[in-house]
């Protein structure tokens, strides 16, 4: 694993508030992903095994769900626009009319957690790290776009949160992806007897990942988040991201390698007291991009999470 060189809270905070106030200088605001023009290619349900399924619906993330004579546990939720669309959905799988009895939020991001409101209303549990419920107690605006999030009504927010790993009684396990792949909140639900391995954004099944540092994430959290899904998985997993299609340990591989090569890069242009323009200029990512598309955006947000992270204490 990458350890980040952690600041004291204070510090994070003061680095963040600099670094809000020269947002504008950074160059234009990043309105769209990569990956929002690629949405909605992968959809319908894909089945994982008998009582296992993605649920994927246009311009919604990955929705994992388990069916059972007990109800039905979910991995993430979809948005809130999207919510009773998704909710429907699930109903329709084979067994899947049961009561939601169990909710992931493998992070806080809107994308994820738009059906809280009415899981967590109708009695569901709704499991999340720590971080991903102080994360929700909060409005947030985003320094690099403007675009805010407003918290959430107690009701809505998750109501079992852990710090490093649990289990539910059917088997499912769950771990923090302490890394900080995508957010200080990541988290893993591991289905073992169908193998099958939900990981939120910490991994993205197509285009250039969001690092949202604001809350969090960092470059040095991808490469450690996916080194730890490595140890998680084995050569028959399904890995399932939010976005894209399912992955395989070699999926995951290439990307050690890829991502771990931008790190160094960015890494080097830092310490020799480069700005994330420049590191965009450098184009640190040349080689991948005829297969992951244009880089500029990820390259961008990377390297401000490395000043946030790595920069020296003054
Ligand atoms: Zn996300």
């Amino acid at each position: 694993m990458i350890n980040a060189v952690k600041m004291s809270p204070t510090r994070r905070q003061l680095l963040k508030t600099a670094m809000a106030g020269t947002a504008g200088l950074l160059g234009a605001p990043a309105l769209r992903f990569a990956w929002a023009q690629q949405t909605g290619a992968e959809t319908g349900n894909v089945k994982l095994a008998d009582d296992l399924y993605i649920v994927r619906l246009p311009g919604e993330a990955a929705v994992v769900a388990q069916t059972s004579r007990d109800g039905v546990l979910l991995v993430d939720g979809g948005s809130a626009a999207g919510s009773s669309a998704v909710l429907k959905a699930v109903a329709a799988l084979p067994n899947g009319s049961g009561k939601v009895h169990t909710l992931f939020n493998t992070h806080w991001h809107p994308e994820q957690t738009g059906s809280n409101q009415t899981l967590g209303a109708a009695g569901a549990a709704i499991i999340a790290q720590e971080n991903t419920r102080l994360w929700l107690q909060q409005n947030i605006t985003w320094p690099w776009n403007g675009r805010k999030f407003k918290k959430f009504a107690k009701s809505a927010q998750p109501n079992k949160t852990f710090y490093d790993k649990g289990a539910l009684d059917s088997g499912v396990r769950y771990g923090y992806i302490a890394d900080a792949a995508h957010t200080d909140g990541d988290l893993y639900v591991y289905f073992p007897q169908q193998n099958v391995l939900a990981v939120g954004d910490a991994a993205y099944g197509q285009g250039w990942p969001v690092i949202d540092w604001w809350t969090g994430g960092w470059i040095g959290g991808i490469v450690g988040g996916l080194q730890r899904i490595q140890t998680v998985a084995n050569k028959e997993t399904k890995i399932v991201p939010a976005q894209g299609p399912v992955l395989t340990l070699d999926d995951i591989n290439a990307q050690v390698n890829m991502y771990g090569t931008i790190y160094d890069r960015l890494n080097q242009m830092l310490n020799k007291g480069h700005s994330p323009s420049e590191g965009v200029e450098a184009k640190p990512a040349k080689e991948f991009e005829a297969k992951m598309g244009n880089p500029d955006e990820f390259i961008r947000r990377a390297f401000e999470s490395l000043w946030a992270y790595l920069s020296p204490d003054a």
